[in-house]
């Protein structure tokens, strides 16, 4: 079966709920056990079944069983937003004394909770270009434990030679983990070398700009050090939060199509603007990541970065408050299109340096009609002609 019909399988099990297409959402804290000996029991295997609200209910499972399918592989520990999932993941492999090596171009709430827990708790932390390919060798460590990867990175785009960090990672006897938000149903990370995949679901998976819900889902045998760890920081998310996650993934092939047929479409027009430098979306040939990009992914999503000719900042300002369509708001993945400016310090790099050559802001092609984002986008570049 291809995967796009999996996903519409995967997770239900309507024979077990009256014949119910969609998996119940179970409201539940307090689980009762029949006996003492039952209740035991259930606490030497504190993961199987239903023992207590945080650790899951048939909801929680339903969602991770499918998101595994969407991973192609693995198994899951669902999250209460997509940051738990990242941060509960390093923190199921990170100890004092050890380190981690993480990309320069990380989401940058991942950056602030390397720098402000991980390195309070003794984790040694280094960032790394994101280009690094293979080079990623020179700086293992005999104490490194994880290589932490973002392809593309959010804000700057830049695709990562996963299959090549991962084999230098596994001999230096590291695990890779990777934020694949972006790649969603796209980059399958087991067959590049990842052991453990993230995802933001608050993004494509969720798609309605209505709920936080993450999850991480890793090899088999990594599952029960990762479910331990999301257990014991008390990370679960909420039943309605999973069930709209499930929903979402029902037509998130369909809508994650239309995403990345409109995101090409204006990524095209926007490159051959006067007012444009460049245009950060792998999908197009002139992108630097765009090789890897067409070696590694199956498809894209609609979220790209633009950086303009240097203009004044009033000017941008004013051509981004007079969008119809492009809304100013963080998050992406929802079915309206947004824009952030990410100029100034909205990009921290330590590493390597990002220096555009203007000012830069991120798309998120929505799913309205392709014609009427275009023009949008053109009646923003008059505004910024009349200089705000
Ligand atoms: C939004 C985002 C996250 C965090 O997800 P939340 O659900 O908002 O906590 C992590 N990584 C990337 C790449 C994101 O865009």
């Amino acid at each position: 079966m291809k995967k796009e019909s999996r996903i519409l399988h995967a997770g239900r099990h309507p024979e077990l709920f009256h014949g119910a297409v969609n998996p119940p959402v179970y409201h539940a804290s307090t689980i009762l056990h029949p006996s003492v000996a039952a209740m035991e029991a259930s606490g030497r295997t504190p993961f199987d079944g239903v023992r207590y609200g945080r650790y899951g209910t048939p909801t929680t499972f339903a969602f991770e069983e499918a998101m595994a399918e969407v991973e192609g592989g693995g198994r899951c520990v669902a999250t209460s937003s997509g940051l738990a999932a990242i941060t509960g993941a390093l923190a199921a492999f990170l100890g004092a004394g050890d380190h981690a090596l993480i990309a320069d171009s990380v989401y940058f709430p991942t950056r602030k909770f390397c720098d402000s827990v991980l390195a309070r708790f003794g984790v040694e932390i280094t960032y790394y270009d994101p280009r690094i390919g293979a080079g990623i060798a020179g700086l293992m460590r005999p104490n490194t434990r994880v290589v932490f990867v973002e392809s593309p990175g959010s804000l700057t785009f830049e695709v990562q030679d996963v299959p090549a960090i991962a084999e230098a990672a596994h001999r230096a006897g590291a695990v890779v983990l990777m934020d694949n938000t972006w790649g969603v149903l796209n980059f399958q990370p087991f067959r590049h070398g990842v052991d453990v995949s993230i995802q933001a679901c608050t993004k494509y998976v969720v798609g309605h700009a209505d709920a936080m819900l993450g999850a991480i889902t890793a090899r088999e045998d990594l599952w029960h050090g990762i479910k331990t760890a999301i257990a014991t920081w008390g990370h679960s998310p909420g039943a309605e939060e999973l069930y709209l996650g499930l929903r979402g993934l029902r037509t998130l092939a369909v809508r994650l199509r239309r995403h990345a047929e409109s995101a090409l479409r204006l990524a095209q027009w926007l490159e051959e603007r006067p007012e444009v430098a460049r245009v950060l979306y792998p999908p197009l040939p002139t992108d630097p990541g765009h090789t890897l990009w067409a070696r590694d992914f199956t498809g894209a999503c609609g979220l790209f970065g633009v950086i303009l000719k240097p203009a004044p900042k009033a000017a941008v300002d004013a051509m981004l408050d007079g969008y119809r369509h492009f809304k100013l708001g963080f998050s992406w993945g929802g079915f309206e299109s947004l824009v952030i400016p990410t100029s100034g310090n909205a990009i921290v790099r330590t590493a390597c340096a990002w220096q555009p050559e203007g000012p830069s802001l991120r798309f998120h092609a929505g799913l309205e009609d392709a014609d009427d984002l275009l023009e949008d986008l053109e009646a923003g570049f008059e505004r910024l002609r009349a200089g705000g």
